[in-house]
Parts: structure tokens; sequence; C-alpha cells
């Protein structure tokens, strides 16, 4: 890795501490977490100017608890941990274990939550399946001084997020799902260390006749700049019976709510056919999820 201008690694223990460096280097600082991504980010000359890495593991940011109200995960929880929480085993959380399966496990031994959500890179898997669970992001600022955002907020374009200099996410919220809650994750790759070319996180609940509700159809993997939710697909959702015609209709209608991307790696016309194509299935994989 190079980064021709950097001068300290530093590992805060506290808020002050924390506070000190950015006074010092600003918006020369750069957090680092699992370092997972720091050579991807690297690679695509978006850090030239970095002086300092701020690793921000030393911060107590570790914590994994879950009460009545939901589960509150730690920025720097590590995949593997988050793939051992209490409850996820519950097919609501299905889609956040299919995503959290996608890497490989040396990698998922090191990346964070936090790291996956603040890359801000469409072609991730987990912040897919964090959407469709309507996670909720604390984020603090150097000064100790938090706020809550929902994790779309975050999300402002390709390698780019929201977060001001110096502010960084401390924990993820998500909110306890109904009953009969089921999601999962469908991701398309080239091969196992390949990121999405299409990725659909989809979650739904099933009333008491068997009817859908409060659904939602996330999509990644370059179907958009950032993770988008397809508003056309979940009212084609809400209110129907589960079934593969109904889902062949919210598939088509992701169409209202995409924007693909073309690149080096397949065409807009082929993410968005593919996007169809897996978002159905995984419709179908999370009501097989309840029965
Ligand atoms: C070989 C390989 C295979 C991979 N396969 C997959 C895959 O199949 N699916 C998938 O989804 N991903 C995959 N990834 C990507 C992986 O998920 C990310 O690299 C990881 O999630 C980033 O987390 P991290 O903790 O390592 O972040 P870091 O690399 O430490 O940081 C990434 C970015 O986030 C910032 N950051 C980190 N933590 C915070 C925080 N708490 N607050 C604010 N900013 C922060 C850093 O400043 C940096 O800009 C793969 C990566 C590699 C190298």
């Amino acid at each position: 890795m190079a980064l021709p201008e950097l001068k300290e690694f530093r590992r805060p223990e506290s808020a002050a501490e924390l506070s000190g460096v950015f006074q010092t280097y600003d918006d020369a600082a750069l957090f680092v977490a699992g370092g997972t991504f720091i050579h991807g980010l690297e690679a695509r000359g978006l850090l030239s100017g970095v002086q300092a890495l701020i690793d921000l593991r030393r911060l107590g940011l570790d914590g994994l608890a879950s009460d009545d109200r939901g589960a509150r995960i730690g920025a720097t929880v590590n995949f593997t941990r988050l793939a051992a929480m209490p409850g996820i085993d519950q097919p609501a959380f299905g889609a956040l274990r299919d995503a959290l399966a996608c890497p490989p496990p040396q990698i998922r031994n090191m990346a964070t939550v936090g790291g996956a959500i603040a890359a801000s890179c469409p072609f991730f898997d987990v912040p897919a399946a964090l959407l469709a669970l309507d996670a909720v992001v604390t984020a603090s600022a150097a000064d100790g001084a938090a706020r809550e955002l929902p994790l779309a907020e975050v999300y402002a374009g390709v390698f780019v997020n929201t977060l001001a200099t110096g502010e960084y996410i401390a924990s993820v919220f998500l909110p306890r799902p109904a009953a009969r809650t089921a999601s999962a994750y469908l991701k398309l790759e080239t091969n196992a260390n390949d990121l999405a070319l299409v990725g659909a996180a989809v979650r739904l609940t099933l009333d008491g006749a068997g009817r859908m509700s409060d659904a939602r159809v996330v999509l990644g993997g370059g179907l958009n700049e950032t993770h988008v939710r397809s508003a056309a697909a979940e009212t084609v959702l809400n209110g129907a019976a589960p079934g593969d015609e109904v889902f062949q209709r919210a598939a088509q209608a992701i169409e209202a709510d995409i924007n693909p991307m073309s690149d080096h790696r397949c065409s807009a016309g082929y993410r968005a056919a593919m996007g169809k194509v897996y978002v159905r299935r995984a419709l179908q994989r999370a009501v097989d999820r309840l029965v």
C-alpha cells in the first residue's frame, strides 16, 4: 500500500484523544477499522493526501446487545462475531446471515460493520441486508456529539458518505422485527472473491390472512450508484399473497427505481435483467423461510 504522505498511525482510547488527532490533521486523517478496504480505496486513487490513519478499535465500539426493542451492534464488531449474534437464526435476519456469509473467512474475521457501511460501496453485500432490516446508524463526532440517522442517509454516492470530517459510525441499531417476518439476500458474482454484480435484499411480513406487509426490496451491486430501495416493487408486494406471479411483477417494477451502472464487469442492461431475476428468487427464498 502506498500512502506517501502518511506520518502517523494512531489508536486513540478516548474521545478526547481522537479529537486531538483531528485538531492536528483535520481531513488529512482517515479512520481505519478492519483495514480490509484501505487497499481497495488506495487502488482507486481515493486516499491521496492521507497523513494519519486512526484505528477505531480501542474506542470501545465493540458492544453487541439485544433487548425487546432490537439489536445494537457496535461499529467495530466484525462479520464473524455478528454472524454468531444470539437470535440471528430467526427468519427475519435471513438476509443478514446470507450477506455476512459472502466474503471469504479471512475477510469476515477482520471486516467490521462500521467499515462496511462507511465505505459506501454499492457492491458490498452487508449494507443491502442492513437496509432491508431498517438499520439506524449512530454517528459520533470527534468532539463527542452524537446523532442518529437512517442507514440510507449515510450514502451520498459511490465511495462517498455523508459523515462530516471527524465523524464516525459508533453503532448500528436493528429494530426488532415483527412476528412472521422473513428476509433474504442474494448476490450475483463471477467468482467466490468477487464483489456483487447484482445484489438483492428483501424482507416481508405475513399477516394473519397470509398477505404480505411492510415489504422491503433493496438493490445493490451496481443497480444504482448507492444501495437503493424500490418503492415500486414494495407497493406491488404489500397487501398481496406471496406467489410467483406477484414476485414476477415486483421484480419487473424495480425498473422504476434503478439506474444501473455499466462497467468493465458487465453492462447496465445485464445488471437490470439479472436484478429482476435475483429479486424474484430472493422473495421466494424469504417466503420459504416462513414455512
Ligand atoms: C478479498 C476481499 C473480498 C471481499 N469480499 C466481499 C464480499 O463478498 N462481500 C462484501 O460485502 N464485501 C466484501 N469485501 C469488502 C469488505 O466487506 C470490506 O472491505 C469491509 O466491510 C470494510 O470494513 P473494514 O472494517 O475492513 O473497513 P476499513 O477497510 O477499515 O475502512 C473502510 C472505509 O470505511 C471507513 N471506516 C471504517 N470504519 C468506520 C467507522 N466506524 N466510521 C466511519 N468510517 C469508517 C474508513 O475510513 C475507510 O474509508 C471484500 C474485501 C476483500 C479485501
